[in-house]
């Protein structure tokens, strides 16, 4: 299902399309866009808006997220591990390319004894046993230039504008779950603020 927002002075429509490819509009009072830049502009109808050129301003970078059971991606010696193991590249240009990290999973979030060991590797410097890879993904981040940090002060001047608020925690750096809660809490009271509501 995709959907579509179009705010106005007192309410805001949400146009979505079935799997028929039928247009559904509903009608709210407010409405928090909590997802990334790239996908909001996805949704924005106008291409050739502000919001449009300002969302489409914050770069993005594309990650391999790898989760997997095969040690070859840590040090030798088990006594070495961390919940986080960065790979440091031997050349400058691959230190200022993708990030390599490791994190063991059993460590960072205190899993039962009686399971595996198992890894989360982002962008794999040598490739995991594919018999021991659980899931391989791509994710997409915003990443933290200074273009795109003045798009985003400029996209923060927008909130509350036509009734719709955006969350997320591309919203603050750093990019992590509490600036993820943060705005969303922080969206949520500037609609109880604009519809006379008490929290
Ligand atoms: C490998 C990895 C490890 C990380 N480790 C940490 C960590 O240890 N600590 C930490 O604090 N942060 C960590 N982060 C970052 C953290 O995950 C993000 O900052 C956080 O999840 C962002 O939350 P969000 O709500 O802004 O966006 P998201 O979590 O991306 O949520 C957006 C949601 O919107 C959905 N969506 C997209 N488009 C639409 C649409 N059109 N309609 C409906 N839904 C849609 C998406 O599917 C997604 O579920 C990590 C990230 C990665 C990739």
């Amino acid at each position: 299902m995709r959907a579509s927002h179009r705010g106005g002075p007192d309410s805001v429509e949400i146009v979505t399309q079935t799997p028929q490819g039928q247009d559904q509009s509903r009608t709210f009072d407010a409405v928090v866009v909590a997802i990334k830049p790239n996908h909001i502009a996805d949704l924005i109808l106008d291409k050739t808006s502000e919001l449009n050129a300002i969302l489409t301003a914050i770069p993005f970078r594309r990650d391999r997220v790898v989760v997997h059971t095969d040690a070859k991606l840590l040090p030798r010696s088990k006594r070495s591990w961390g919940a986080f193991n960065l790979t440091i590249p031997s050349s400058l240009d691959q230190v200022l390319g993708q990030t390599t990290i490791t994190f063991w999973v059993n460590r960072l979030s205190v899993l039962d004894k009686r399971l595996p060991d198992i890894f989360i590797t982002l962008n794999p410097p040598l490739e995991p046993d594919p018999v021991r890879i659980i899931q391989d993904r791509i994710m997409i981040h915003p990443v933290a230039t200074f273009a795109g940090m003045q798009a985003i002060e400029t996209l923060k001047t927008f909130q509350g504008g036509q009734r719709i608020w955006y969350a997320g925690s591309f919203l603050e750096i750093p990019y992590l779950h509490e600036n993820a809660f943060n705005t969303g809490i922080a969206a949520a009271e500037g609609i109880l603020l604009r519809l006379g509501a008490k929290p």
